[in-house]
């Protein structure tokens, strides 16, 4: 078997997609996962127009299209009226909404096309120590399945590790930032409920936002940081099962550097926010599509300089929009206080925020760097 010339620690959606994207340029590669299986969580819903658009090439985008929930719109309710409505179909893209898929069918989807591709991810297979030798060598640590650690040299690694990075911490980079301090509850529910199902919904009450995406078969993810939020449900909507809930703190973090020597970051590993405005897998799949893209160009250099801009950016303004469901910062309280001015003044700003929400507010590679 050909040696590997780049190791992908972490086989989420990030390593996945880094796999793929290497393999497509004929780059030998081993991805690795401490887990024996991947999670069945459904936790990432939404695959925006530009990670559908950087995985078409590899056929999995076809796949997820016949599976997925199209979300072409998001509606804003206040007091039960409607105050704002984003039409995403308005974007220009091949596709002008968002896909809604649970993230474990997209893992399930990139795995099947790696390993049609020859690529099996070596699961149980643990990183437990890494040391930079030169700018082109790593010395690692793997723990196998056989229970022995195996000591091995690479000339280039992926650190796709998520957000308690093992790479990230044996090579002390900071992870600075902050966190929220209230807990934050999502939600999957089968509801009785009127409410179309291509649609999401926005619940601006006097305790902050309330998010409800559809995901097809009346189930839906409703999410936020408001104390007992099923309590704010459309009063025509009941609670027939709950599918999936879970509790967490909210962190806004950028790694401060993208890379160190031949170790490279991408995903939860690189960056962390709130599931407001869902970029975080999108953004960890353009991660990797970059790398890959400057892999396989001689061009790794400029990975630091064509990513941490582009991700600082967007971190910023997820906390901006994730003082919503906190009943904070300037659009809360327009919509909260001054909702007549909020509906008229919307559409101004609604073909910006399309292509933001689909991810195509910067491009993948700048052009002339
Ligand atoms: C409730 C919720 C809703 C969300 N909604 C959205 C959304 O709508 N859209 C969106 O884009 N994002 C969303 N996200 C965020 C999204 O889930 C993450 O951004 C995404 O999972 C990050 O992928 P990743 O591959 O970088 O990391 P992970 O998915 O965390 O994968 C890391 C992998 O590395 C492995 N690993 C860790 N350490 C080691 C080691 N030492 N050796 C070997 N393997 C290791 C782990 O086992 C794991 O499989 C949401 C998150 C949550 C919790």
């Amino acid at each position: 078997m050909q040696k590997a010339e780049v190791l992908i620690c972490g086989a989420g959606p990030t390593g996945l997609a880094a796999a793929l994207f290497l393999t497509e340029l004929g780059v030998p590669v081993r991805i690795i996962d401490k887990l024996p299986k991947h999670s069945g969580f459904s936790k990432a819903l939404g695959v925006n127009a530009r990670t559908l658009s950087l995985l078409k090439p590899t056929g999995v985008t076809d796949i997820l299209l016949q599976d997925g929930i199209k979300m072409y719109g998001m509606n804003t309710w206040r007091d039960g009226k409607r105050i704002m409505h984003l039409d995403l179909s308005k974007v220009d893209s091949p596709y002008k909404f968002m896909l809604i898929n649970p993230q474990f069918k997209t893992e399930e989807v990139l795995t099947a096309t790696l390993a049609q591709k020859g690529i099996n991810i070596e699961r149980s297979t643990e990183l437990t120590d890494i040391n930079i030798i030169s700018n082109n060598k790593a010395k690692v640590s793997i723990l196998g399945p056989d229970g022995n650690i195996h000591l091995e040299d690479y000339s280039c690694l992926f650190a796709a590790d998520g957000a308690h990075s093992t790479v990230r911490s044996k090579l002390n980079i900071n992870f600075p930032g902050t966190s929220f301090p209230e807990p934050w509850h999502f939600y999957d529910l089968e509801l009785k409920c009127a409410l179309p199902q291509d649609q999401g919904q926005m619940l601006a009450t006097k305790k902050g936002a309330i998010i409800m995406l559809p995901m097809g078969n009346n189930i839906w993810r409703l999410g936020g940081s408001v104390p007992n939020l099923l309590e704010y449900l459309p009063q025509e909507c009941k609670v027939i099962n709950t599918l999936w809930d879970t509790t967490f703190k909210v962190s806004h973090r950028v790694i401060d550097r993208f890379a160190s020597g031949p170790v490279y970051f991408g995903g939860d590993a690189a960056h962390l926010h709130s599931p407001v405005g869902g970029r975080g897998m999108n953004l960890g799949i353009e991660d990797a599509f970059v790398f890959a893209t400057l892999y396989a160009n001689g061009r790794l250099a400029k990975y630091t300089r064509f990513r941490q801009p582009v991700v600082k950016k967007v971190v910023d303004q997820v906390e901006r929009m994730s003082q919503m469901p906190r009943a904070k910062g300037a659009m809360y309280t327009m919509v909260d206080k001054a909702p007549s001015i909020m509906k008229a003044i919307f559409p101004i700003f609604a073909p910006t925020f399309g292509k933001w929400v689909l991810g195509l507010d910067h491009p993948v590679i700048p052009d002339k760097r």
